[in-house]
């Protein structure tokens, strides 16, 4: 594609002047105009491209404009572009029945929504009403949304502009062992320490008070921390002996991301609602939904479920999950997931760490990685401190930076980044995308002390 960097400071400039930004000071942000996007790929107006390891939002799980992907919504458009939700629609019930065919145990009954966040507010909303309580556990270091009650749910700074007394949200500290919350040393300890306090936790709270314990399977955003073995399942436990809804949030796990199509088979658990979004079409049209166990949906058999969206299941946008769940299983996608996680950027990213004393751990699995960035590897002090701003995250613009200088656009958050690219990433992509984080890792290095 031919530069035209004329058209691009006309985007740039209609952006400034009218689109309001997410999470963003308004007058402080320089977006950077995107002219188009392939596979795992995009590219600006000035001739600049950029291997994408942030998969968007860690959303495009089969890349930039699968052509099969993109014919299905073009179909779709030309045959039947919207349709109300009252009614019973072919792509709509194929959506469905392709999701609950790959959620876990008797998940099979599917609340659409156009998003996490909206997805989030209905398994809560189905979690009180199933059990007549309204309090909501959650974790610190968690994402699940930027609506009323999924904001307040998050464990993270995000959360502070927004709170609500009113949210019925209690948080409590899940399994890091890295930082670990609880002085562990081994994984058997943090596991088994942590569900001690979430059960004290349940008990100081009054356990007939509470809902729903909600959990991203694998926490995302907040850093990649895969649970030790035995935690979900002992989380599990927990609720069945107070009668309290088990919710997954695998907004941003789901669909391939971890290698399986869901990353509660990873830990052999079956929550009883599951929320998923983002990789469910590769976010190519907004969707996201509740799958719901036999129990919870037994509640709204007679009884009228009291929640609903204008674009619940919307046609367009469950064409999309239909093709890109058909392709991810005629391509093998998830499976390769998990293999170019365990045979190329699982060891890339451990030898960089090797070589680099910038990065204190690596974690993840599949296209799921997370290095974490420090000043010493012996302290394990973050490379900028919890929520740094300004000159404090200095370090953290430089690296990111570097990366962007070198075509890696990188995932950056607080004192990480996150190695999310496609889950069709090629091995060659995944090893220019190392290269990339090599050299932007030098820059870290120079902060270390
Ligand atoms: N839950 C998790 C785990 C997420 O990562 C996100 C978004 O990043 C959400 C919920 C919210 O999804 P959305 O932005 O589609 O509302």
């Amino acid at each position: 594609v031919e530069p035209d960097p004329q058209a691009g400071a006309a985007v740039k400039a209609a952006d400034r002047a009218h689109v309001f930004h997410s999470w963003s000071a308004q007058g402080l942000i320089d977006p950077l105009a995107v002219a188009g996007a392939e596979g795992s790929y995009f590219w600006d107006y000035d001739g600049n491209r950029y291997l994408d390891f942030t998969s968007g939002l860690v959303y495009t799980n089969i890349g930039y404009q699968h052509p099969k992907v993109v014919a299905a919504i073009q179909e779709q458009a030309a045959k039947l572009t919207t349709f109300a939700p009252a009614f019973a629609i072919d792509v709509r019930s194929e959506a469905a029945r392709l999701i609950a065919e790959r959620t876990p145990g008797d998940l099979d009954k599917i609340f659409f929504t156009n998003g996490g966040a909206e997805a989030v507010e209905n398994a809560v909303r189905m979690a009180r009403l199933h059990t007549g309580r309204t309090k909501v556990l959650s974790a610190y270091r968690s994402y699940h949304g930027a609506t009323s009650t999924a904001i307040n749910l998050t464990g993270d700074p995000r959360r502070w502009p927004s709170d609500t007394a009113s949210a019925g949200v209690v948080h409590f500290w899940a399994p890091f062992l890295y930082r670990s919350p609880f002085y562990a040393t081994t994984e058997a300890e943090e596991s088994a320490r942590a569900l001690q306090h979430l059960e004290d936790t349940i008990a100081f709270e009054g356990p007939a008070t509470i809902a729903a314990i909600i959990l991203e399977t694998v926490p995302g955003t907040a850093g990649i921390m895969t649970p030790p073995p035995g935690y979900l399942a002992g989380v599990r436990e927990i609720c069945d002996k107070y009668g309290i809804v088990f919710v997954l949030d695998e907004v941003m796990a789901g669909f391939g991301r971890t290698g399986k199509w869901f990353a509660a088979e990873h830990f052999d658990v079956v929550p009883d609602l599951m929320t998923f979004a983002k990789g469910v079409n590769s976010g190519y049209v907004p969707l996201g939904g509740v799958a719901i166990s036999a129990e919870i949906a037994a509640t709204f058999d007679k009884r009228p479920y009291p929640g609903g969206l204008t674009y619940s299941g919307h046609p367009l946008a469950c064409a999309a999950a239909v093709a890109t769940i058909n392709v991810m299983a005629e391509e093998k996608v998830v499976e390769h997931a998990a293999d170019i996680g365990e045979t190329v950027l699982g060891p890339g990213l451990r030898e960089l760490a090797e070589r680099h004393p910038s990065v204190g751990e690596v974690r993840g699995m599949g296209v799921f990685w997370a290095l974490d960035l420090v000043k010493n590897k012996e302290t394990r002090e973050p490379l900028v401190p919890y929520n740094a701003a300004g000159e404090a995250n200095a370090p953290m613009a430089a690296f990111a930076a570097a990366a962007k200088k070198n075509g890696l656009w990188p995932f950056v958050n607080m004192n990480r980044t996150h190695a999310v690219p496609a889950c069709n990433v090629t091995e060659a992509e995944a090893k220019e995308g190392l290269a990339a984080l090599d050299a932007a890792l030098s820059v870290a290095d120079e902060h270390t002390v």
